[in-house]
């Protein structure tokens, strides 16, 4: 039996709070919304994607190079980047309920909700005009009057009541030093995304590390946004990690490095094991492109609340380099030694987000499947990514079983995260492990004291095989490296 990939969000949340995924952040205190803990599992479920990230970027690339840049950033930055003037969200307010909702999101709902009720036309009408709403000036009233024209009620109290819509910067803001004042001068931000951290080290990034156009700076860290609507487990926190690259290029090979970047990044996320048939790219059309790109693309993936960005792929142009020489005084040039040219280079980004990814391998792992009458849940990941690589059992708690299991534990530790379980039956240990998607599992019985075997049992098709147990490693290196989703 599997079930419908479209129903799987609930299912997925609590086994994630079951099995120590991940948590509702101060859970005890009733919770702060948008806001999560990796527990266990998750911390190193984390730590597996954040790696082969890091290892495809900076590893596998001579040209690229990590740095990891504080959260905290003059202020100035984020007017150089256009975060100030611009990171907005256009919101409403029911002024019945007081709630805050984003008005291009209560428009969204209402095509939703004519396409359910049949009502293709007016939908397809109302998605137009969706679309051509608004230039950033025009596009609080353009949405006002969609939703009077559409008489678009509030979701929580039914009312029909609204404020206008008014743009809400989407960055939080803190106070440096032991001062206490509400003067904006002090004020600096957490930061929205990571890349603006390396843009203003650009420089110094290239003169202490000998690159040469083309060059990437990769990076893995903490951004901040204080996103209104934010109520879908991990796909929209207010506290992400993200996972960004920028490639610093010529200006006119830029339209080819984004191409060739938009094919390495498909590349990567199948290379994580997730199913192709889930994922796609998503160009922006041209007249919905941000302020700084000359090109964006989307790479999606088929959650259980539809297809949804996982990924963006920009050319950044020299937008931010441009800025940043002017708002800094400081020249952002490169010179090119063979052609003795002097230019600010463009820039291709990849940009994704570490918990929506986290979330994609979730869905994508999840399956249920009815074996002898029951239920299994299963979290068919790649063996890469599994947070406990294997588990290790003594078939029953005698001591001779014991030893044995325990010196293959110890064996395996060096290596691979593994988990030693001798609590329960040899089918339940199994099952507890599959929900935690560990991908292969060694039970030591007495017929491998005679003859030095263990049987291994896949997680995948449950298939089991009786090897030696100095094979163990290798079978589970190689089961790992040639594994591919079913
Ligand atoms: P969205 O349209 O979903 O708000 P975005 O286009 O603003 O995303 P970017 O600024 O391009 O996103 O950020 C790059 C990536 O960071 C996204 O593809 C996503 O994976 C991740 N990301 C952005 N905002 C959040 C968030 N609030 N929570 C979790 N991940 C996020």
């Amino acid at each position: 039996m599997s079930i419908d990939h479209l129903q799987q969000l609930d299912k997925i949340v609590s086994l994630s709070k079951a099995r120590g995924f991940i948590f509702q952040s101060s859970e005890i205190y009733g919770g702060l919304g948008a806001v999560y803990d990796y527990g266990p599992l998750g911390a190193e479920l984390k730590r597996n994607v954040r790696e082969a990230w890091w290892k495809e970027m900076t590893q596998k690339h001579e040209n690229i190079v990590g740095i990891d840049a504080a959260i905290f950033m003059h202020p100035r930055v984020w007017e150089a980047s256009g975060h100030v003037e611009g990171f907005n969200d256009p919101m409403i307010d029911d002024k019945q309920s007081k709630k805050r909702y984003r008005a291009d999101m209560l428009i969204e709902q209402q095509i939703e909700k004519l396409h359910k009720d049949g009502d293709i036309d007016e939908a397809e009408k109302l998605k137009k005009l969706l679309d051509t709403s608004g230039t950033r000036e025009g596009l609080c009233e353009d949405l006002h009057k969609i939703i009077m024209d559409y008489e678009i009620k509030a979701p929580d109290s039914g009312a029909f009541d609204w404020t206008e819509v008014r743009q809400f910067n989407l960055m939080f803001k803190t106070q440096f030093g032991a001062v206490s004042s509400s003067e904006d001068d002090d004020a600096v931000y957490l930061r929205p995304e990571t890349a603006q951290g390396i843009f203003v080290n650009y420089k110094n990034v290239m003169d202490t590390s000998r690159q040469q156009i083309p060059f990437g700076i990769a990076q893995v860290g903490k951004a901040f946004r204080n996103e209104v609507v934010a109520r879908q487990f991990v796909f929209r926190m207010r506290e992400f990690e993200q996972m960004e690259m920028q490639y610093f290029v010529q200006p006119g090979t830029d339209e080819e490095m984004y191409d060739e970047w938009l094919s390495k990044r498909m590349e990567w996320h199948r290379g994580i094991g997730i199913r192709e048939q889930y994922l796609r790219v998503a160009p922006h059309p041209e007249d919905k492109l941000a302020h700084y790109a000359r090109d964006a693309a989307d790479i999606q993936y088929r959650f259980p609340i539809g297809w949804q960005e996982v990924e963006g792929i920009h050319n950044r142009t020299d937008f931010d380099l441009t800025q940043h020489q002017e708002y800094s005084g400081k020249k952002m040039e490169y010179f090119d030694q063979s052609t003795r040219e002097r230019y600010v280079p463009y820039v291709v980004e990849t940009s994704v987000g570490l918990d929506r990814t986290i979330l994609m391998v979730l869905c994508d792992a999840y399956r249920e499947e009815e074996v002898e009458g029951e239920v299994r849940t299963v979290l068919k990941m790649h063996p890469k990514l599994a947070p406990i690589t294997a588990g290790v059992f003594p078939l029953v708690k005698k001591p001779e079983l014991q030893n044995l299991a325990r010196k293959i534990e110890d064996d395996l530790r060096e290596d691979f995260n593994v988990l030693y379980d001798e609590s329960g039956s040899i089918g339940k240990r199994y099952r507890r492990l599959d929900e935690a998607g560990t991908p292969f599992c060694i039970t030591v019985d007495f017929d491998g004291l005679e003859d030095n075997t263990v049987t291994i049992r896949f997680r995948d098709d449950m298939k089991q095989e009786r090897i030696q147990v100095e094979h163990v490693s290798e079978v589970i290196r190689k089961e790992t490296k040639n594994w591919n989703p079913s």
